[in-house]
């Protein structure tokens, strides 16, 4: 256990505040959004300490998130990819993995991520400090240990960067063994033969991809209209049409009514009138902040029905010593946006805060079986601003690279504007697609002219690559002006 000092290290902060505090800054939790907070605050000189409640760094994202979920898929992904090649599986039975198989894989990826995670800490003297956090003032925070001993601890400003966790309507009872949400799903002890998931966000299709892959009936049910509506129309038309070509049952525009769970089997009836048995029920369906246990009126804020705090475009809360960064905030909730956050608030709480941007265009990275990734705007967007653009489109099953690595489902279209040539979106479907977007991503944030499709015909691109499908998809575009 860290011990925590009492002591104030030389820094400019504390040499111009006529008060003494303990620290610089707290942040509390250690998730993507503290760490990001944590490490540019500690290059900064600043005295910092990060209180987390788990036993181990590395918050929601490597425990009960991000990492977990991308081991269990890339096992899955793994598992299709040799039970679908002749060359490894030629006519034997298909090999079958069962759900906690693949958890092994996670785990042993967790344990290395904490142990990477815990070494930035160290080497950058960041006081860790395990318990549980709640404001006294808004520059006194109570730590609650394990052994429940209690300790107070001042700092000058303060980061809350404690993230999110599942939505538990009250009239469902998540104690229930066979009823679970996207952080309990990784407690299953049993292998389930049929899965209701209601809820069809980015988490819902995930985990019917990770379910289907391992062989599991899957009924998929979605609030709304149509799969993941805030991307692109046709990638959410092909993860539709792939999901359901692999089997998952898609249920549209449909809201639970109640949830029937016994020592067998598990009923949910939807407000339609229809109704569904199943091994088992992932709920996934919304999150709240994890804001309730820090008593925020103490220092002065509030948050608001979801638990959210409202933030400044620096990431600061309605208390100027305040910050809060992560998905305690809000959209997008992604563990990629929320490490930047982290880095803009510690930088906007430095003198020189003229470096404290958040990119606007956050690309967007989802790990369904075929992945999905994309940046920058849809075809329905681009429409509704009536902005005159081309399409270009590269089929994967048309790369060399692809028909070598048997990977021929997917595609890659870019938006340009068609008198400018301007990259204005790109929408990637299948294997390696949030891999392959980060090149499109890094034209498109050139200025000066720099940022056009032709950089795609005029540049060499390594043969045989997945890179290829710019240039394709760049030559398509250009042959339809005119
Ligand atoms: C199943 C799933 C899959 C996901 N996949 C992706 C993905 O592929 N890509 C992506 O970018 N994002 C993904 N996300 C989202 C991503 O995990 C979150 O956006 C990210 O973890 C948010 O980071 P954070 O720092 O805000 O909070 P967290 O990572 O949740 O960390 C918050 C930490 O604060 C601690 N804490 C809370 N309250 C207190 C307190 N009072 N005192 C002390 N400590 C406290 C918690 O214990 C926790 O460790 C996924 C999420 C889920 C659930």
């Amino acid at each position: 256990m860290t011990k925590v000092k009492t002591t104030t290290k030389k820094s400019p902060a504390t040499q111009t505040t006529q008060k003494q505090y303990d620290y610089d800054v707290i942040i509390i939790g250690t998730g993507p959004g503290g760490e990001g907070a944590a490490m540019n605050l500690a290059k900064q000189q600043k005295n910092v300490a990060i209180i987390e409640r788990h036993h181990q760094v590395g918050g929601g994202c490597t425990h009960w998130g991000t990492i977990p979920s991308k081991a269990l898929r890339q096992s899955v992904s793994r598992l299709i990819e040799y039970n679908s090649n002749p060359l490894f599986n030629s006519g034997e039975s298909a090999k079958h993995l069962t759900f906690q198989d693949i958890l092994s894989h996670a785990s042993a990826v967790i344990r290395k991520q904490v142990q990477l995670r815990s070494g930035f800490y160290n080497r950058n003297r960041v006081d860790h400090i395990l318990g549980e956090a709640s404001f006294v003032d808004k520059h006194t925070v109570r730590i609650l240990r394990k052994d429940s001993s209690v300790e107070r601890i001042t700092a000058k400003q303060i980061i809350i960067a404690t993230g999110s966790r599942p939505y538990h309507p009250d009239d469902i009872d998540f104690n229930h063994s066979r009823v679970y949400d996207s952080d309990s799903i990784l407690n299953l002890e049993h292998a389930p033969r049929h899965v209701i998931i209601y809820g069809a966000g980015v988490i819902g299709s995930e985990y019917a991809s990770i379910f289907r892959g391992l062989g599991v009936k899957v009924d998929l049910v979605n609030t709304r209209d149509r799969l993941l509506s805030f991307l692109d129309d046709e990638m959410s038309d092909s993860l539709s049409y792939h999901l359901w070509n692999n089997g998952v049952v898609i249920r549209h525009g449909e809201q639970i009514e109640r949830v029937e769970a016994s020592d067998d089997a598990v009923v949910v009836h939807l407000e339609s009138g229809k109704k569904m048995r199943a091994d088992c029920l992932l709920f996934a369906n919304g999150r709240t902040g994890n804001t309730a246990d820090l008593d925020l009126e103490a220092a002065g804020l509030k948050a608001d029905g979801r638990g959210q705090l409202k933030v400044n475009e620096s990431y600061q809360t309605e208390v100027d010593n305040i910050f809060a960064v992560g998905d305690v905030t809000g959209y997008p909730s992604l563990a990629s946006a929320a490490f930047d956050q982290g880095r803009i608030a510690a930088l906007a709480m430095s003198d020189d805060s003229s470096k404290a941007k958040l990119t606007t265009d956050i690309p967007t990275g989802i790990y369904t079986i075929p992945e999905i990734s994309s940046v920058g705007k849809t075809e329905q967007e681009l429409t509704e601003a009536k902005v005159p653009y081309e399409v270009g489109r590269a089929q994967f099953k048309h790369l060399a690279r692809a028909q070598i690595t048997n990977n021929l489902v997917g595609s890659l279209k870019i938006l340009f504007h068609r008198e400018t040539k301007e990259i204005l979106g790109i929408h990637c479907f299948g294997e390696n697609a949030a891999e392959i977007i980060h090149i499109g991503q890094a034209i498109m944030q050139q200025t000066n002219g720099g940022n056009t499709i032709e950089y795609f015909v005029e540049t060499t691109f390594n043969y045989p690559t997945m890179a290829e499908a710019f240039r394709v998809a760049a030559l398509n575009g250009l042959n339809r002006l005119f």
